[in-house]
C-alpha cells in the first residue's frame, strides 16, 4: 500500500544534477542582487520595467508585449497567446510592498541632543525587531514645483545609515515586566538622523543641520517633507546564510521572492496557448485599499484596455471567468523553535517545494477565498507533469491567527486563483529566510503553470 501515500518531496534530493546545482546557485545570487537593491514598491516595479523594457515590453497596447503600469507602484504585463483572450489568461500575482516605517508627516524634531524622525509603522511588525539596528532610508521627495527627488540613504559603502535607540538592560526592569505589544509602542519608533549643532545659538540647531544637509543634498525643505513617501528599512545587502549557502536571508521576501519567482517564470516562458500576465500589486500588507491595491480596479481597467485592442469583440467578464491564477505569496513553513503553533500534520516545511494553501483567512476560514477542488486537482496535474516537488498546507493552527492575501481580490471575477509560494521563515521580520532549492521549485512551478 505504500504507492497510495502520498510523499512531499524535498527539492535538495531532487535537484541533484551539477547542472541544476549550477542554475540554482546563479539564480539565487541574482535573486539576492535584486533583494538588496529593491527595497520598496516603487523600486520594485522601476527595477521590472527597466527588465520589462529591455525584451521589448512597451506600452503599445497593439503590440504583443505590453507593460502597464500604474503610479510607480503596480504593474501588469502580458504576453499574447496563440488562443484569443476570450479564452482566459493565464495570470500570477504577487506584492512589491513589504512592512517597513513610513515617516511621518512632520518627522523631524530633536530631544536631549539627538535629531529624530517620527515614524508610522508599515504593515505587521513586531516593533522591537527594528531597534538597535542599521536603517536606510528610502524613497522620493516631491517638490511643489513636481519634480520628483528619489531618495537612498544607508546602502552604498560610504553612507551613513540610522538607527531606532533601544533602552539599556540596566534600566528596563519596567519594560521586561510588561507585555510585548506594551513595552514597545509606534511613538517610540524614531530614527536617530543627527547630533550635532549647526551652530552654538538658538533653537533647535541640531534638526536645524539636519535640514541644511537635506537642502545640500536633494533641495529639499521641511515643506516637501510633508508630502514625501520616505521608508525607513533595514540597511545593508541581502546575504547566503549558512555554512552550505542553503538559505537566504534579507529584507521584504514576503512578496518580492514570489515577484522574484513569478518574473523569472514570465521572462524564460515561451509564447503558449493562453495569454500570459504578471500583475504586481502595492498596499497588500495594509489590506490591498487604495488605488495601487488589489482591491482598487487598476487592473480591471488595464484588461479592458487590453481586450478594446487585442479583441474588441470579446468581453472582459469572460476573459477573467475564463482565466486561471496564481496568488504567489509566501507562505509560513515549520518553525523549529516554535512547532507548537503549526498543525504538523498540515505544515509546510523548508525546502520541500512552493506551497499550496487551498484556503486563507483565519478561524472558521472567516475572510478566506478558497480554491476549487477540480482546479487543485487541474494544477496538481500540471506540476507531476513536469515533475516538480511541491506541498500542501495550512499555515497554523485552526485557532491560532492567520493571514489574507490578494486571491479574494481577484477571485470576486471568478477566476480560478489559488496561493501557491514558498516557505518564508522569520516573516515580516527584516531579516527574513528563504531556501534556495524552493526559490528554485518555484520558478519552474511559475513556469509550468504559465505554459500550461
Ligand atoms: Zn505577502
Amino acid at each position: 500500500m505504500d504507492t497510495l501515500a502520498y510523499q512531499p518531496e524535498n527539492c535538495w534530493t531532487h535537484y541533484t544534477s551539477s547542472q541544476e546545482r549550477v542554475a540554482m546557485d546563479g539564480t539565487a545570487q541574482e535573486y539576492l542582487d535584486f533583494l538588496s537593491q529593491c527595497k520598496t514598491e516603487r523600486e520594485t516595479i522601476a527595477w521590472l520595467v527597466d527588465q520589462a523594457q529591455q525584451v521589448g515590453f512597451s506600452e503599445n497596447l497593439s503590440a504583443d508585449q505590453v507593460m502597464i503600469s500604474w503610479r510607480s507602484k503596480a504593474l501588469v504585463l502580458v504576453r499574447r497567446g496563440r488562443a484569443p483572450l476570450s479564452q482566459g489568461l493565464r495570470l500570477i500575482t504577487a506584492h512589491a510592498d513589504t512592512p517597513h516605517l513610513d515617516l511621518k508627516q512632520h518627522p523631524l524634531h530633536e530631544e536631549c541632543q539627538v535629531a529624530l524622525l517620527k515614524t508610522h509603522y508599515y504593515g505587521g511588525i513586531k516593533k522591537y525587531q527594528w531597534l538597535a539596528r542599521p536603517l536606510a532610508v528610502h524613497g522620493v521627495v516631491v517638490r511643489k514645483d513636481g519634480q520628483v527627488v528619489p531618495v537612498c540613504v544607508g546602502e552604498a559603502e560610504s553612507d551613513p545609515v540610522f538607527t531606532v535607540l533601544d533602552l539599556l538592560p540596566h534600566l528596563s526592569r519596567k519594560q521586561r515586566e510588561e507585555v510585548v505589544d506594551k513595552a514597545f509602542v509606534g511613538e517610540k519608533l524614531n530614527v536617530a538622523v543627527g547630533h550635532e549643532p549647526l551652530d552654538a545659538e538658538g533653537q533647535d540647531r541640531i534638526q536645524a543641520l539636519v535640514l541644511k544637509l537635506l537642502h545640500s543634498a536633494y533641495g529639499i525643505q521641511e515643506e516637501d517633507l510633508f508630502s514625501a513617501e520616505l521608508q525607513v528599512v533595514p540597511a545593508g545587502k541581502a546575504r547566503f546564510v549558512g555554512l552550505d549557502r542553503s538559505l537566504l536571508g534579507g529584507y521584504g521576501q514576503d512578496d518580492r521572492l514570489c515577484v522574484f519567482a513569478a518574473w523569472r517564470a514570465f521572462m524564460n516562458a515561451p509564447i503558449s496557448e493562453h495569454a500570459q500576465v504578471l500583475v504586481v500589486w502595492d498596499k497588500e500588507e495594509i489590506g490591498s485599499d487604495g488605488a495601487t491595491g488589489a482591491k482598487s480596479r487598476f487592473m480591471e481597467y488595464a484588461l479592458a484596455d487590453l481586450v478594446d485592442h487585442w479583441e474588441p469583440t470579446s468581453k472582459l467578464r469572460h476573459v477573467l471567468q475564463r482565466t486561471k491564477a496564481i496568488s504567489a505569496d509566501v507562505h509560513a513553513p515549520m518553525d523549529p523553535d516554535y512547532q507548537d503553533v503549526h498543525d504538523k500534520h498540515n505544515a509546510a516545511l523548508l525546502g520541500f517545494g512552493p506551497v499550496f494553501s487551498k484556503f486563507t483567512g483565519h478561524g472558521g476560514k472567516y475572510g478566506a477565498s478558497e480554491a476549487d477542488a477540480e482546479y487543485v486537482a487541474w494544477f496538481r496535474n500540471i506540476l507531476a507533469g513536469e515533475n516538480i516537488p511541491w506541498q500542501m498546507a495550512e499555515m497554523g493552527k485552526v485557532d491560532e491567527g492567520g493571514g489574507g492575501t490578494v486571491a479574494k481580490d481577484l477571485a470576486v471575477y471568478g477566476m480560478e486563483i489559488i496561493d501557491f509560494g514558498p516557505g518564508v521563515l522569520s516573516m515580516h521580520s527584516p531579516f527574513e529566510i528563504s531556501s534556495k532549492a524552493d526559490l528554485y521549485a518555484t520558478i519552474k512551478a511559475y513556469g509550468a503553470f504559465f505554459c500550461s
